[in-house]
C-alpha cells in the first residue's frame, strides 16, 4: 500500500526523488521517432562505407591487381647535405631537396669521431 507523502520518512523521500530523477533523465535522452530514423539511416550508411572498405582491404591482399611502380635508383645526391633521393623527388630548378636538409636550412654539425672499439662494432 502506498504511504501519504506527508507521511514519508526522509529516506523514502530521498528514494523517491532518486527514481523521478532517472525517470525523468531517462525520458530527456531517449529519442524521438524522428531521430531513430536518422541514426538509423546514420549506422545504414556508415555500415555501407564499412562494406566497401573491407573490399579494398581483400583486393590489396591479392597480388592480381598489383601495378608495378619503380623509382628507379637512390642516386640523386642533394647538394646541400648530400642526402640521397629517387630522381622523381627533384624539385623543379632546384639541385637540394626539401626532406632532408630543406634546400640546406637544416644542416647538422658533423659527428664526432668515435673510439676505435666503438667503431669495431659497427
Ligand atoms: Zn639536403
Amino acid at each position: 500500500m502506498k504511504k501519504l507523502r506527508s507521511l514519508q520518512s526522509d529516506f523514502e523521500k530521498s528514494q523517491r526523488n532518486e527514481v523521478d530523477r532517472i525517470r525523468k533523465q531517462y525520458t530527456r535522452n531517449s529519442p524521438t521517432e524522428d531521430e531513430r530514423k536518422e541514426q538509423n539511416e546514420v549506422d545504414r550508411i556508415r555500415k555501407q562505407k564499412k562494406k566497401k572498405q573491407s573490399v579494398r582491404y581483400r583486393a590489396a591482399q591479392s597480388c592480381e591487381n598489383v601495378k608495378v611502380h619503380c623509382l628507379g635508383s637512390m642516386n640523386v645526391e642533394c647538394t646541400a647535405c648530400a642526402g640521397l633521393h629517387f630522381s622523381e623527388e627533384k624539385v623543379k630548378g632546384k639541385s637540394t631537396f626539401n626532406d632532408c636538409c630543406s634546400h640546406g636550412n637544416c644542416l647538422l654539425e658533423e659527428l664526432p669521431v668515435i673510439p676505435d672499439e666503438l667503431q669495431n662494432l659497427l
